[in-house]
């Protein structure tokens, strides 16, 4: 399984594409992506096949400069559209994708959740639900984000999520699922794997366990788990000619 991110890149569909294909030897049942389209369209597809099959269902003329993808290894709920990320929000205005699995998110929905409508059998689907749930009740995305996160009991993430409302920014949180975030020239990247962003960029942010970030084209902002915001090392992958 892996997740790939993009903002501020007009090849946004094609590289989350490409940044797939390069992760399937992690293995996955189900793929899918999310563009925010520049006219407002959100753009949604997603196969329980083949990154092929991805791909062949992609309109070519779909652009947009931000998106998020995800090939899924099922753990809660079957191999299903529905159950394939991105996950959305009731009023599909949250997109998340996640690797990994959130031991006490029946806990979760039993405490904050009751009633909702639920359009998959995911893990995930609570956390995306709530994060939307805690920014009706007022907060904004970033500390519904937090919020949520701290509410996560013995779990492994690596989670993107973007607000249709700011549509460049990509928030990230990692935690013992890998996950790096790639620096390009007026575009950042995010994947689980630097193999599937070499064509964006050959340099490379290690984020920790517990970090929260923000991804826009232009800025990479890493809180640590305390809330304080830290440089983390940068390092250079070289590939061979
Ligand atoms: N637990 C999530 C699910 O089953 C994510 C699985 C993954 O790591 O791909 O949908």
């Amino acid at each position: 399984c892996g997740v790939v991110g993009v903002t501020g890149n007009p090849n946004a569909t094609e590289i989350l594409v490409s940044g797939l294909e390069k992760l399937q030897y992690r293995g996955y049942d189900s793929a899918g992506i999310f563009v925010d389209q520049p006219d407002g369209t959100n753009y949604l597809v997603k196969t329980t096949g083949s990154i092929a099959d991805l791909r062949k269902k992609i309109s070519p003329e779909v652009q947009g400069t931000a998106g998020i993808g995800h090939t899924r290894w099922a753990t809660h709920g079957g191999v299903t559209i529905e159950n394939a990320h991105p996950q959305f929000s009731s009023d599909e205005r949250f997109y998340l994708v996640h690797n990994g699995v959130i031991e006490n998110f029946q806990e979760l929905k039993d405490e904050y959740l009751q009633g909702a409508h639920f359009n998959s059998q995911t893990d995930t689907e609570v956390v995306v639900q709530l994060i939307d749930k805690f920014v009706k009740d007022g907060m904004s995305t970033k500390d519904a984000f937090n919020q949520t996160l701290g509410l996560l009991e013995n779990s492994s993430y690596a989670f993107m999520l973007m607000d249709r409302n700011d549509p460049e920014t990509i928030y990230v949180a990692k935690n013992k699922s890998p996950m790096l975030i790639g620096l390009g020239d007026g575009c950042n990247v995010v994947c689980s794997d630097s193999i599937a962003m070499l064509n964006v960029t050959h340099t490379f942010l290690e984020i920790q366990d517990g970090d929260v970030c923000v991804v826009r084209p232009n800025e990479v902002i890493v809180n640590d788990p305390t809330g304080a915001e830290v440089d983390r090392e940068t390092f250079e992958v070289s590939v061979d000619p």
